[in-house]
């Protein structure tokens, strides 16, 4: 096992360790080495030690965290008409936060050049100096290629395809390093940090203007050959649809289910709306024709997600989006235990997401630090 600082780090991050005499176990270090690697670990401020409750024998022990004060990272959540821009702390809290209209149809150079200027402000704002920063964050609505960090052919963001989103963003924030994310990848990381950090396989059901599933296997977010892994919104649902979707297919699951769907039955029934959001602001102001629309495009995700669960059995799937709501998740309820196989539905837990909109925020957050803080990231760091 390779034990460098970075990797006494991890340790203590990820709570296997919390002292000299835990890390010296875990290790099989000598005394001398952990003290030298902690002490290292504390003159950078990546780690503080305190004191911990019970005392043993004579001395008392004391307990090691990593600090989640040390630097900020800066999360941009971007959606189809706006987007969330936030600085955080190393744990995900969010430090301050604002929000900025953007068009997704209106393609990367604009929308940005928008988030950048919202970046900006909020830095300014919280007289947070670049310095401080240890990297950006930012997830988007479609298909992100794991080999090369660019949108994949996103269905609904057109004029994205394979833009290099890191060099834009790196051309105005210079020397911070850009991690690049599907939105449904980072709100389901969001929620495993949080809520499930002990589940083997977490799988979130985005359901916004579009729709997506994130998966986290064993504590990575899973994303495919082509970055297209969870990418539901687009499984051919009926084979005779006249339902025509973004993508240019006919009868896929969004353009029957989604957000938009659902927007445009309820803006010919007189209630206007546009996207996801829109739809989630008449739920929350008891609509009832939003409900039982919303219920409906629940079982016809049921009906693709019990495909899903029968390939993955997870612990838990969690429902997140513009239309994570209780109709939503009683029409899913509805189809996916009536279709799925009881084995692999027997210690499933179906429920709404605990983090709302911050959960994309606070999977980000992690997904830097991880990379940012990694054993070899630290380890290169300190030898330098
Ligand atoms: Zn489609």
């Amino acid at each position: 096992m390779p034990t460098g600082p970075g990797d006494v780090l991890q340790l203590i991050r990820r709570g296997e360790a919390t002292t000299r005499g835990e890390v010296l176990d875990a290790t099989g270090l000598s005394r001398m080495t952990v003290a030298q690697r902690i002490d290292a670990l504390l003159a950078c401020g990546l780690v503080t030690e305190g004191p911990v409750g019970e005392a043993t024998g004579g001395r008392r022990p004391r307990s090691l965290r990593f600090n989640a004060e040390h630097a900020v990272s800066l999360v941009a959540t971007m959606d189809t008409t706006h987007a969330r821009v936030a600085i955080t702390d190393l744990s995900g809290r969010i430090l301050d936060h604002d929000e900025v209209e953007v068009s997704v149809e209106a393609g990367p150079d604009q929308t940005l050049d928008t988030i950048v200027s919202g970046i900006q402000g909020l830095l300014a704002r919280a007289e947070v100096p670049l310095a401080r920063v240890c990297g950006t964050g930012i997830s988007v609505p479609g298909p992100i290629d794991p080999g090369t960090g660019r949108p994949s052919q996103p269905p609904i963001m057109p004029g994205w395809d394979a833009y290099p989103i890191t060099d834009h963003l790196q051309g105005a924030l210079p020397g911070v390093p850009v991690l690049v994310a599907n939105d449904a990848d980072a709100a389901a990381f969001g929620e495993y940090t949080d809520g499930f950090p002990t589940s083997r396989a977490l799988c979130l059901v985005k359901v916004s203007t579009g729709i997506g599933t994130g998966i986290v296997i064993d504590g990575t977010a899973y994303r495919g050959t082509d970055g297209g892994a969870g990418d539901i919104g687009h499984v051919r649902l009926r084979e005779e649809s006249d339902a025509m979707c973004q993508c240019g297919a006919r009868g896929c699951l969004a353009a029957v289910a989604s957000g938009r769907a659902v927007a445009a039955r309820l803006t010919e029934l007189g209630h206007p709306a546009r996207s996801g959001r829109d739809v989630g602001a008449l739920l929350a102001q008891g609509n009832p024709e939003a409900a039982r629309l919303t219920q409906e495009a629940g079982r016809l995700i049921g009906e693709v997600m019990a495909t899903v669960v029968c390939v993955l059995n997870p612990e838990v799937v969690v429902v997140g989006g513009a239309l994570a709501s209780a109709p939503l998740l009683a029409g899913m309820r509805e189809t996916l235990y009536r279709l799925s196989l009881p084995r692999a539905t027997r210690h499933l837990s179906l429920q709404l997401g605990r983090l709302g909109e911050d959960a994309p925020v606070v999977g980000l957050t992690r997904m830097v630090v991880d990379q940012e803080f990694s054993a070899e990231a630290v380890n290169a760091r300190l030898s330098r």
